[in-house]
């Protein structure tokens, strides 16, 4: 997310790194740079201007005699103009109604329909709501079938009425549904097309009037870059939106819009969607997204997806079995599995600070774990249980078993050695221990 950025700046907030105080002509030169940086991630020119000159002022206006050095003080200054940019306080959806009407407005090919159905399971599992599904694209019969998909994945009934070429009605039958039916969220998704015009603008606009929604939300896809403001601009000026959802930040969008929307319609990012998959949304936190663009990372968001991904009967399961020295490749494969589940590996690595930009230009890919799996379920359970009974003969046949190498192999006992002992030591009371092997 968001690499190139990330760079740049890191590379401008660089030049204040050796200098002992802030002075008019260091500020100068780096603002220079963080003003292209973000000039070149497709933010808005004015935007930038007035970015760089709000940091300038702040910075000149510093006692120097501050605690911090002016490197850091000027990465501090940048990430919190960044926040004050992207929204400041987070801000969630209103869930006043009964039921709750969330209505869905952006583009085709935006992320509407996969937010929806994101939103509704988020919804379901996080807020222990009840959501429905309306499907109001009267115009592609594809555009129902796929939301009908998307329900029956995640469990949240559609409501749909083929025949019906009346958006306005659909919906108002829809909320009606959910009324009669116990569903106390509806989220109605609508047309898009592929560009603004008055016809679509019009339909959304009847449609608004007509069920007034608790939340209406403009879905957009950060790749677009300017073009999404602008279109975010012209949304908002018909139906006057409540917040703003960004698709596609896994891809590998420059930034902008993600940092000049807010300004430009005053109105909040609420969610992000990171990945084509249903539990790919995550909550918009400005100062959490301001750290990853300047490769704080974000371990707050890393700590809280473990935690909700974290199966902790399994894990106190495995800490007996670290106590007993009994942990063995089985439980490997499970802690594997489960960080899995936390989300792409590259999109985790983003989150811890510093390592966006040591791992640059690594391949880190989603199938890292594949050859380890192929290792581990060529062994017997007995060597599974026991790595130590693993001798020449039986890393020969596992080799052969899971087509890698001894080399592989090799590397992945010790891998598991090192895993071993770390546990134990963390167990045993040995945190502080090991935060100091780690440099901290
Ligand atoms: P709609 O026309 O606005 O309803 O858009 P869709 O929900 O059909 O999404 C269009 C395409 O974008 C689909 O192929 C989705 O899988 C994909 N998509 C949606 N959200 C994301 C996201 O956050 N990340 C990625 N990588 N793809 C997404």
């Amino acid at each position: 997310m968001f690499d190139n950025l990330s760079e740049k700046l890191d590379k401008a907030l660089h030049v204040l790194k050796g200098h002992g105080q802030i002075t008019e002509i260091n500020v100068a030169e780096t603002l220079k740079e963080v003003r292209r940086a973000l000039l070149d991630a497709d933010v808005n020119f004015k935007i930038a201007k007035e970015f760089t000159n709000t940091v300038k002022e702040k910075a000149l206006g510093q006692d120097v005699l501050t605690a911090l050095q002016p490197g850091q003080l000027m990465v501090k200054l940048v990430k919190d103009e960044l926040t004050a940019l992207m929204g400041g306080d987070v801000e969630g959806i209103n869930l006043s109604g009964d039921p709750s009407v969330i209505l869905m407005s952006g583009l085709q090919g935006s992320g509407k329909t996969t937010f929806s159905g994101k939103l509704a399971s988020y919804l379901k599992t996080k807020k222990t709501k009840k959501p429905l599904l309306v499907a109001c694209d009267v115009y592609r019969p594809a555009a129902v079938d796929q939301l009908l998909v998307v329900g029956e994945q995640i469990g949240v009934e559609v409501f749909s009425d083929r025949g019906n070429t009346d958006p306005v009605a659909i919906s108002k039958a829809g909320i009606a549904y959910a009324k009669a039916n116990g569903h106390n969220v509806v989220i109605i998704d609508t047309a898009g097309r592929l560009a603004v015009d008055e016809e679509m603008m019009n339909e959304i606009a009847n449609i608004h009037k007509a069920i007034q929604p608790q939340e209406t939300l403009f879905v957009v896809d950060a790749m677009t870059g300017q073009d999404a403001v602008n279109t975010a601009k012209a949304f908002n000026d018909i139906l006057n939106f409540d917040g703003v959802i960004l698709t596609k930040l896994d891809g590998d969008t420059r930034g902008g819009a993600a940092i000049s929307i807010k300004s430009v319609v005053n109105k909040p990012i609420k969610f992000i969607g990171t990945g084509e998959k249903m539990d790919a949304i995550d909550v918009f936190y400005p100062a959490r997204m301001a750290e990853r663009i300047l490769g704080m990372g974000d371990v707050v968001s890393l700590v809280e997806r473990a935690q909700e991904q974290f199966d902790e009967e399994e894990s106190r399961k495995i800490q007996k079995k670290i106590a007993k020295n009994q942990f063995g490749f089985d439980d490997f494969l499970s802690q594997i599995q489960q960080i899995k589940k936390m989300g792409s590996i590259k999109d985790l690595m983003g989150m811890i600070p510093g390592a966006g930009k040591a791992l640059k230009g690594l391949d880190i890919d989603d199938d890292a774990f594949k050859h380890v799996e192929a290792i581990i379920h060529s062994m017997t359970p007995l060597e599974r249980a026991t790595p130590a009974k693993l001798d020449a003969s039986r890393k020969k046949r596992i080799a052969k078993g899971s087509g890698r190498s001894i080399q592989e192999i090799n590397q992945l006992l010790k891998q598991f050695d090192q895993m071993s002992k770390m546990m134990k030591m963390m167990q045993g009371g040995g945190g502080k221990k090991m935060m100091q092997m780690m440099g901290a």
